[in-house]
């Protein structure tokens, strides 16, 4: 007997509309991508697992956003990259630092530079470059679904088909996948895209936290936590021997060490812990006053108040905030005493104290509080005149998801703007 019954297949719920791009990810390189996408007149739709697209965005540097470096010259800009330099030659040269300044400024934002070439918004909200990028999207259409969780990407042959989501199948003629790197996962990064692109084929590195803070277990780092000083010298040390040094600012924090020069840091610190010797710091809080120069003008303090006890004097001699922090430093020294008796060998005990405070590094802080974390996909798997997989052409791949090693200082976003806006212009 026939069967009239219709075949049954197990199917996705399908939306018929083709979309010239998805862009899998609305953070900085995916809003910016689909901004240019738009205004070429693609029809493009954001998909994002968050309610709210740009959560990371909104609190770089520390809610101001160190929005790009002010280095126009590509050569010198490029070595910050490392080994992904040779590779981004061509990408900058279609839009580097210079684009980014005229991108923001001509759409009402203008940028300002600050110390050590930092980029900043003149209004230092990262929120008023979120909302350069949302309102671009806006005026060209580009649609939003949030609440959209990328599941799967489905490949045939040397194409992108179709991605699967929490609403169903989705089918584009091209993708840009920008779901980030794992830094800070509450932000909506959790390394999806990572485990995507080794799905279909692609070399991708382990990611590990890059640039970030160093725990310690120092009870006087901890009580200074929220304090931020600007200028001293930190030198790190493996089995008694001094390893490297770094002048600049750092902020005392309740795990441990944070601030540009510490984040800056962290790569080598992480590779001498790899040796499995201890790590440990000295700080200098005078870097430029020698140890002579420095005891002489604490004698001057020392004679203006003789009767009174070392402690409460200690603020007028250290940097502000750390007089306290100082006490807790267990170096035999007794802050009790009366300044007239104290002792010429406590004296210099204390110069070099203050020239060399002891700081014994732990660990790494993890992804919740790294601002990079490295790893990602292989760069010689990619085509970077245009940002697309040389495995599936109509996929393009941007941001914290390429394997690019950096400082901070505003060089992430820059390449989020720059490989953003490539994937924009050939998707
Ligand atoms: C605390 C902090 C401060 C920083 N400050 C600076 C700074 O001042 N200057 C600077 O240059 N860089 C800074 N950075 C780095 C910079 O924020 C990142 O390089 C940049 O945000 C990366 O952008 P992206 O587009 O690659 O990814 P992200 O901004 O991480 O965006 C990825 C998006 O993809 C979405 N997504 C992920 N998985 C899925 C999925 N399965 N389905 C759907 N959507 C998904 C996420 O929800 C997210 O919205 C900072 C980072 C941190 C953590």
């Amino acid at each position: 007997m026939r069967n009239n019954n219709p075949p049954t297949y197990k199917i996705m719920a399908r939306q018929d509309k083709i979309w010239d791009v998805i862009v899998i990810g609305g953070g900085a390189s995916g809003m910016f991508a689909s901004s240019i996408l738009g205004a070429r007149g693609k029809s493009v739709l954001v998909l994002d697992k968050n309610k709210n697209l740009g959560e990371k965005l909104k609190i770089t540097g520390g809610g101001r956003c160190n929005i790009t470096n002010n280095e126009p010259d590509i050569h010198k800009m490029l070595k910050v990259y490392g080994e992904g330099a040779p590779f981004l030659y061509s990408p900058f040269s279609i839009f580097g630092v210079k684009d980014t300044f005229k991108y923001f400024e001509s759409r009402g934002l203008p940028l300002v530079v600050q110390a050590r070439n930092r980029v900043f918004p003149i209004t230092e909200k990262a929120l008023d470059v979120f909302k350069v990028l949302e309102k671009e999207m806006k005026k060209f259409h580009v649609e939003v679904k949030s609440n959209c969780a990328v599941k799967k990407i489905n490949v045939r042959s040397d194409k992108v088909e179709s991605i699967e989501t929490n609403n169903g199948l989705l089918y584009a003629k091209s993708f840009i996948l920008a779901t980030g790197g794992m830094s800070h996962p509450e932000t909506g990064s959790t390394g999806d895209g990572f485990k995507w692109l080794r799905d279909i084929g692609h070399t991708v590195k382990d990611s590990s936290p890059d640039i970030v803070p160093l725990a310690v277990g120092d009870l006087w780092v901890k009580s200074l936590a929220g304090v931020s000083l600007s200028f001293m010298k930190i030198s790190f040390y493996q089995d008694g021997k001094k390893q490297f040094s770094k002048t600049g600012k750092i902020l005392f924090t309740h795990f441990g060490l944070s601030g540009p020069l510490i984040l800056n840091s962290s790569k080598k610190v992480d590779d001498l812990l790899q040796n499995e010797g201890k790590v440990t710091a000295l700080i200098d809080a005078y870097p430029d006053t020698n140890e002579g120069k420095l005891e002489e003008s604490i004698i001057k303090v020392f004679d203006n108040n003789k009767n009174k006890v070392w402690r409460t004097i200690l603020k007028e001699i250290v940097p502000e905030g750390m007089a306290k922090a100082i006490e807790l430093i267990n170096m035999g020294l007794d802050f009790n005493t009366k300044v007239h008796s104290i002792t010429k060998e406590d004296r210099k005990k204390f110069v070099k104290l203050l020239k060399n405070l002891p700081v014994h590094i732990t660990n790494l802080m993890g992804y919740e509080r790294a601002v990079v974390a490295d790893g990602g996909v292989s760069l010689k798997e990619l085509d970077m005149k245009t940002m697309s997989s040389k495995l599936y052409k109509n996929l393009f791949i941007t941001g914290d998801l390429l394997n690019i090693s950096r400082n901070s200082g505003g060089y992430s976003l820059q390449i989020c703007w720059t490989t953003g806006y490539i994937a924009g212009q050939s998707a």
